[in-house]
């Protein structure tokens, strides 16, 4: 018997378990410190009522014989992929439900595309990243090419010129760096990879913060997608699903690879794989995409969005560099007085008593940078911000 010997090339994940233990350590020798946690990727606010009542419902249909529902359809109900066409429609792009794929998240999807690919394929990966891309080519024991994003490209790196690559990774709004990319960008990815025969897939986890109406929220608002990309989608940062589990991916009958449609090989393999996503959750997420549901949602969007303009504000005044916080809820700062990530963490917790994310964590890159987060309340975000300021304003 052989073990799949690539996780034995896995990094260790260490990133949150030693930020949990250093404060651990830090609040048992100073029990009176007052600690801000900045360094949540997880929303806080509830679900929206809509979809709370709606998920209710759903569950006690289970219970009657009349309402109940069994397997459901493996690419999901038409209800709710009918109402994502709907979404997609609101901001200009055409999908057919056809296109559509629900599931329980983005991050379970992220990683199961890569069963329609070849191990012998050359995958293009932005340095700092989120851990999910990189760690799931290690298990396959994929070749891998990082692409510096730093403070030259405002962590928004353009295609390498004369690097081939066949699998891309491409995450707009940014986790960890809260970056955007603009139209034009993402039409140089676009043709890159067309030209090349690559396939994007693009991570839109967060495309709901994006209030500026000229970036683009959907890598299919970019002429040429269609036959390049594949999108991920999910309900958790829009609609609070965290805990719930939603998410959809959407590949167009147009795109194809060796002679095959990926949306095609990517329903044979959810159809033998998956048996889709539990009746009551794909009811709320439904509830959830309704105008009613949605104003609720971008009510607590806003909190969010409004605790990131306090901190990009504080970072402006200080004349910190930042990235992200405009259309995101991360914003990615350089360290002050060119401490290295680790040394900031431990530095910002012991005279400021904040907790934020090591840059390093997430690539070579990220040395010497921070990721603060908007999901926190109004209050403890303005008081982190304060004793930043009174830290290291001078
Ligand atoms: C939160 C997040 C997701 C969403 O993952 P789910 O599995 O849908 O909760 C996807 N990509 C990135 C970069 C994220 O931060």
């Amino acid at each position: 018997m052989k073990i799949n010997s690539n996780y034995k090339n896995l990094p260790e994940s260490y990133l949150f378990s030693k930020i949990a233990k250093k404060v651990e350590e830090y609040t048992a020798l100073h029990p009176q410190a007052q600690i801000i946690r900045m360094g949540i990727g997880d929303v806080t606010l509830p679900i929206c009522e809509k979809a709370a009542a709606a998920f209710v419902k759903a569950a006690a249909e289970q219970g009657k014989a009349e309402t109940f529902h069994g397997y459901g359809p493996e690419q999901g109900y038409d209800f709710l992929r009918n109402t994502i066409c709907a979404y997609y429609e609101s901001i200009g792009v055409h999908t057919a439900a056809s296109d559509i794929f629900i599931s329980d998240g983005a991050k379970s999807d992220l990683g199961n595309i890569l069963d329609l690919f070849d191990q012998d394929n050359t995958v293009l990966i932005p340095d700092p990243v989120y851990p999910v891309y990189l760690d799931t080519n290690i298990m396959a024991g994929r070749k891998i090419v990082f692409l510096d994003a730093n403070v030259d490209n405002g962590f928004l790196p353009l295609p390498p010129q004369g690097q081939r690559a066949d699998i891309i990774y491409l995450c707009s709004p940014n986790n960890p760096t809260g970056g955007v990319y603009n139209r034009k960008q993402l039409k140089e990815w676009v043709d890159f990879a067309n030209e090349q025969d690559a396939v994007i897939l693009f991570d839109a986890a967060y495309e709901s913060f994006i209030l500026d109406n000229s970036l683009p929220r959907s890598i299919f608002e970019i002429e040429g997608a269609k036959t390049c990309a594949v999108e991920f989608c999910s309900l958790s940062k829009l609609a609070s699903f965290t805990g719930t589990r939603c998410g959809y991916t959407v590949i167009s009958e147009e795109l194809m690879r060796g002679g095959m449609s990926v949306r095609k090989m990517w329903l044979r393999r959810q159809t033998t794989k998956f048996n889709g996503v539990s009746y009551p959750v794909q009811r709320a997420a439904e509830a959830a995409f309704s105008p009613e549901g949605l104003r609720e949602c971008r009510k607590h969007l806003d909190v969010y969005q409004e605790n990131a303009g306090i901190i990009t504000d504080t970072l402006t005044s200080l004349g910190i560099w930042h990235v992200g916080g405009k259309n995101s809820p991360y914003v990615w700062m350089q360290c002050p007085d060119g401490m290295k990530s680790w040394e900031f963490f431990d530095d910002l917790l012991d005279k400021a008593h904040v907790v934020g994310t090591p840059g390093s964590g997430f690539g070579k890159n990220g040395e010497g940078f921070f990721r603060l987060t908007a999901f926190g309340t109004k209050a403890n975000t303005a008081e982190a911000m304060e004793r930043i300021r009174m830290v290291y304003g001078r």
